[in-house]
């Protein structure tokens, strides 16, 4: 890759990495090469100065208090909701509710509509490059409510095989839930013709978007979802904090996940009237300053623009693929024609664990692992990858020092 098969100068992602504190520091010596932000993205100083302000001046709880403090907390707040409906471009606020992440958003869902809607027999289809938190709440919540799980394969590509997951959508398909990018492979879904097939049979549908925000725009509406799942900590936003987008209606139908302050109308010890969404299914002290930060984030992704996103990260992809395919003994896991900026490798007898402690040496992170995706690893027949997974940010003078790395840790294991 050199610039100047861009149009975005160096000098632009200079200017841009200086935003980005973390990224200016030595690790073990060397420069930090920060290549693992599917596992969570860098914080540019706009959200840490946000987070800063708001426990130096803003500090208080909401919608709670009628003084001063209280109500610039709770503004911040809603203005904060708003800016994540306009993001994944909901109906309405009431339809964004604030969670810890994608992970506690698929609990919610399955615990509460996932409960109001299956029966004994029922089927709930997801693929087979799902995450494990796309994975565990709905074999739960089949395993009590006598419900069957079913799986629509991948391919050696990584890729879905969309014809035999049409073949599971059936009568009894009550919900579906799918990976819209998958953290192992990258690959890229095409979530609105599954949803479209998923439809015709009237299932409730989940897309886990957790690793699509950072990198292309999401309509909801477009892709015709009852609900979508985002993390903030893997678009730039402070963790502990996330979103789920859910259709009003089915909002609506759905019974509270945790009881307790704020989700209520009115409380007496004989019964308790719940308070309509969002507030409903956010009981207790929100993480109110990671709502703000996060709404932050999607400022400063909104102020970069997708189509810089998309060029500079396809860019990188391509470069890593093309210099990563040189090392001697590398096997790239995942091959689809639409994927995002992640790739997961394996070396030729060296275990993935001992490549991520050698490139670490180099000041290198990338993580190593199943990437919480074990049915991945089992099906690649492999117990774990390394994976490098890049940001607009990251640079090719980074993918060089990951590819030379790459050729130490072959030369200490002899390879
Ligand atoms: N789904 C996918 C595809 C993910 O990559 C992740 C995070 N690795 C999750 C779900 C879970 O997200 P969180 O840990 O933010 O809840």
């Amino acid at each position: 890759m050199t610039e100047r098969n861009s149009t975005i100068g160096k000098s632009t992602i200079g200017r841009i990495r200086q935003d980005f504190p973390i990224l200016h520091q030595k690790v073990r010596g060397k420069p930090l090469a920060y290549l693992d932000n599917a596992a969570t993205s860098q914080k540019p100083k706009q959200v840490i100065e946000a987070l800063s302000r708001y426990y130096g001046v803003e500090n208080s709880n909401i919608h709670r208090g009628v003084y001063y403090l209280s109500e610039q907390a709770t503004a911040a707040y809603e203005a904060a909701r708003v800016k994540a409906q306009r993001f994944l471009n909901a109906g309405s606020p009431s339809e964004v509710i604030f969670v810890r992440g994608t992970t506690e958003a698929i609990n919610l869902v399955a615990s509460s509509y996932g409960r109001l809607l299956l029966e004994p027999g029922d089927e709930v289809v997801i693929s087979g490059m799902e995450h494990h938190s796309n994975i565990v709440p709905w074999q739960m919540l089949c395993e009590s409510v006598g419900a069957k799980l079913c799986v629509a394969p991948i391919d050696d590509s990584g890729s879905l095989i969309v014809s035999e997951y049409e073949k599971l959508l059936g009568p009894r398909t009550k919900a579906v839930a799918l990976v819209h990018v998958s953290n192992s492979l990258g690959t890229i879904n095409d979530v609105k013709y599954l949803v479209g097939l998923a439809k015709k049979k009237s299932a409730v549908v989940l897309i886990d978007g957790a690793q699509a925000a950072p990198h292309m725009p999401i309509d909801v509406q477009d892709i015709g979802c009852d609900f979508y799942t985002i993390s903030g900590h893997k678009m730039y936003g402070p963790t502990g904090i996330g979103v789920l987008y859910g259709r009003l209606e089915l909002l609506e139908a759905m019974p509270p996940y945790q009881g307790g302050g704020e989700m209520i109308r009115s409380v007496t010890f004989e019964k308790t009237i719940y308070a309509p969404p969002p507030a409903k299914f956010e009981a207790g002290t929100p993480h109110i300053a990671g709502a703000i930060g996060m709404g932050v984030a999607i400022d400063y992704l909104q102020q970069l623009g997708w189509d810089f996103v998309h060029e500079r990260e396809e860019l990188l992809l391509r470069y890593a693929l093309e210099r990563l395919e040189t090392v001697p003994g590398i096997r790239i896991i995942g091959s689809a024609t639409s994927r995002a900026s992640v790739v997961s490798f394996t070396l030729d007898g060296i275990h993935a664990h001992d490549i991520g402690t050698i490139v670490d040496q180099e000041g290198v992170a990338i993580r190593t692992g199943h990437h919480c995706t074990q049915p991945v690893m089992d099906f690649f027949g492999v117990p774990a990858t390394a994976r490098a997974s890049f940001a607009f940010y990251n640079t090719a003078e980074e993918v060089d020092i990951l590819v030379n790395a790459l050729m130490e840790a072959r030369e200490v294991f002899g390879r």
